[in-house]
């Protein structure tokens, strides 16, 4: 039974593309191959993969903090580029789960713990942006539910200086292992 998961984070046309409205642009961009590879491989393997993917409605609260962003049903929700062509093959398949959070936490008034549990996961692997705050508090919102978690240097972003500071509070904190 599988028991790692890929958990690929708000890789939104708005956070990643250029003309995204929250995007951390080229940062982000450069992340893709490598988050497309590793979907490829673990789910080759059999292994799940989560999107987990911010969702707002038009007039969302979230709004009055952050430029909208990642309405349902609008271009900048779409997973960007290779990830969404990746996604179309594969989305009817029982190892792929679709989460539409609400906050920076994945686990965070979602189903994803119970999806994961579900298919006998233990541990999940943390890709896409941004390293310091969704990659980051979802992966304390795994540490909370009892996951083992890795974290992918490569493949994750962000838009401030902090990139490397999170990875290596993510071992801190929440024992990640670290890939390099
Ligand atoms: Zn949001």
């Amino acid at each position: 039974m599988a028991t790692e998961a890929l958990l690929i984070i708000d890789m939104s046309n708005d956070f990643v593309a250029d003309d995204g409205s929250l995007t951390a642009g080229a940062a982000a961009q450069e992340i893709v191959p490598y988050i497309v590879n590793l979907a490829q491989v673990m789910h080759g393997q059999g292994q799940p993969v989560a999107i987990c993917m911010d969702t707002h409605h038009v007039n969302d609260a979230h709004f009055a903090e952050w430029p909208p962003h990642n309405v349902a049903g609008s271009w900048g929700h779409e997973l960007y580029g290779e990830l969404q062509d990746w996604y179309r093959k594969v989305e009817d398949d029982a190892h792929v789960i679709y989460v539409e959070k609400a906050s920076y936490n994945a686990f965070y008034g979602t189903n994803l713990a119970q999806a994961l549990r579900r298919r006998g996961v233990d541990t999940v692997h943390i890709t896409g942006v941004c390293t310091d705050i969704c990659d980051f508090l979802t992966a304390a919102g795994a540490y909370d539910e009892g996951f083992q978690t890795v974290v992918h240097r490569r493949g994750c972003a962000t838009f401030t200086g902090n990139h490397d500071v999170f990875i290596d509070q993510m071992a801190i904190c929440f024992h990640a292992v670290i890939v390099d």
